[in-house]
């Protein structure tokens, strides 16, 4: 493809991603496409000829768009937000434009050292602490997800627990890891591949009224664990769990973690971006004294396209000590000058995007004002839904919304439990199915919750209320449904 080509078929792709943000309201949120749909539109065979770009942009009208679920929908509130916006999708443009691969700071100097200051300012913008500084031991990275993030910081802690023994020699005695019943499901898998294995997860009680891990449970364990011989390596707590932003006491928590000399990370991957706005920074209490990693995602709740986990650990030695491998033809002169960050020694990879681009696009496009204003609007719709939901007998509010997740159930009076949760679900499925909105479902005390999860950028409080209005219509209908 020629320069002028790209050109052509450039301005038709940003055409066509315009109009579909303009008519992104037409389509249904879920896709309704049956498995093997899509496939079935698909050529069994690639082309032995090339076939120019055309059709591509057909097909995406054509095959792509009816296995499309719409995540920047304004009435998708499914899972969690996955973040887009103007500006990352340009930032993401240029970054391919470019086509580098970062992986060391030679191998492209812009790329590492951008990346170096948009870490600086986004702690800033979150009020992290110092020590979080690239100008420190510590440090900021991008990485692809929180789940890869979570791997690299098992690792880390590992490297700093054994001396770098389970590196060098594999592990040779048992290593335990501290998670609660809610914690992401990546703190398992880092332990699966780490070598640690699922059986040395040890799971601390949570309080049943908050899910929020119990610190002395927490201590117990891991006294007991160490009397039995075992490494203690990591714990990780959590600031907003992904079933019901849950927080855990990570002031708690990190006293217990310092005591024992074990690793502390802290998963914020959905709600740490909410400490944009100075107000709601108290969800972080503890992470300045006593988190040795933290970890959030932008490309969840703060407009930045999938994949931007920014991760910050407090000194990066061990986690360099524990990735970095120097096979010959990496080795240059401005890695042996010690002058440089090469980014490759801090994940999991070898090759990485320039992904700093979309987020210092983000960033510069709304500035700190812009990010706050995103984040208050998820807030404000949530607590309005939630006092809404309160208010109404056919319905039970978990709790309180703490930033843009609300959970609660329709009480369906006259049904036991496990049928009011049948009913909970089936629910669900219809709501799903008429394309109007997307909510998915969490289980807490024991019962089955609808969760609604803010902010896509274009959510107002008109599509809260279209969504609210559905909700309670389907519910009163299925109720009909069963009392003829
Ligand atoms: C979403 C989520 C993750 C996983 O995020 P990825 O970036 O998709 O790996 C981890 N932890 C929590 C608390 C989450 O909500």
């Amino acid at each position: 493809m020629t320069p002028d080509e790209f050109r052509r078929y450039g301005k038709q792709v940003i055409d066509w991603i315009a109009d579909y943000q303009e008519k992104i309201e037409s389509y249904p949120v879920l896709s309704q496409a049956r498995p093997g749909d899509v496939l079935a539109n698909l050529p069994a065979h690639p082309p032995e000829q090339g076939e120019g770009f055309e059709g591509v942009l057909a097909d995406m009208d054509r095959v792509v768009m009816p296995g499309i679920t719409h995540w920047q929908h304004p009435d998708f509130f499914a899972y969690f937000p996955s973040g887009a916006s103007g500006p990352s999708i340009l930032g993401d443009l240029l970054s391919a434009g470019l086509g580098v691969q970062g992986m060391l700071w030679a191998t492209s100097p812009a790329c590492t050292e951008l990346e170096t200051r948009v870490l600086d300012w986004f702690a800033e913008l979150l009020g992290l602490p110092e020590r979080f500084r690239s100008d420190g031991p510590g440090g900021g990275v991008i990485q692809d997800s929180a789940s890869g993030a979570a791997l690299a910081a098992v690792v880390a802690a590992l490297h700093r627990a054994d001396g770098g023994a389970a590196g060098r020699d594999g592990i040779a005695r048992r290593h335990t890891l501290y998670v609660s019943s809610q914690t992401h499901s990546s703190l398992e898998k880092a332990a699966r591949i780490a070598g640690i294995g699922a059986v040395n997860v040890r799971v601390v009680d949570v309080d049943p009224a908050t899910l929020a891990m119990d610190p002395a449970h927490l201590d117990a364990l891991l006294a007991e664990d160490a009397a039995a011989g075992a490494l203690p390596v990591m714990v990780c707590a959590t600031i907003g769990t992904t079933s019901t932003t849950a927080v855990d006491a990570v002031p708690a928590i990190g006293e217990v973690c310092r005591r024992h000399g074990v690793w502390l990370h802290v998963d914020a991957a959905y709600a740490g971006v909410a400490a944009v706005c100075p107000e709601l920074r108290g969800i972080n209490d503890g992470v300045a004294e006593y988190a040795d990693s933290y970890v959030t995602n932008p490309h969840k709740w703060l407009l930045t396209n999938f994949d931007c986990t920014t991760m910050w650990v407090a000194d990066r030695e061990p986690l360099v000590g524990a990735l970095s491998i120097l096979p010959e033809y990496l080795r240059n002169q401005a890695s042996a000058s010690g002058e440089v960050i090469d980014y490759r020694d801090w994940q999991i990879s070898l090759g990485r995007r320039f992904r700093a681009l979309k987020l210092w696009s983000v960033i510069r496009w709304y500035g700190a004002e812009g990010l706050r204003e995103h984040v208050r609007t998820g807030v404000r719709l949530a607590a309005g839904l939630a006092s809404r939901i309160a208010a109404d007998p056919a319905f039970a509010l978990l709790e309180e919304p703490k930033l843009s997740l609300v959970c609660f159930r329709p009480r369906w009076d006259g049904l036991d439990g496990a049928e009011a949760d049948a009913a909970t679900l089936r629910l669900m499925e219809r709501l799903n199915a008429s394309g109007d909105l997307y909510l998915t479902h969490t289980k807490a005390g024991g019962r089955v919750l609808l969760r609604v999860a803010i902010g896509a950028a274009g959510t107002t409080g008109a599509h809260v209320d279209a969504a609210w209005r559905r909700i309670r219509e389907e519910t009163a209908a299925l109720a009909a449904e069963r009392t003829p």
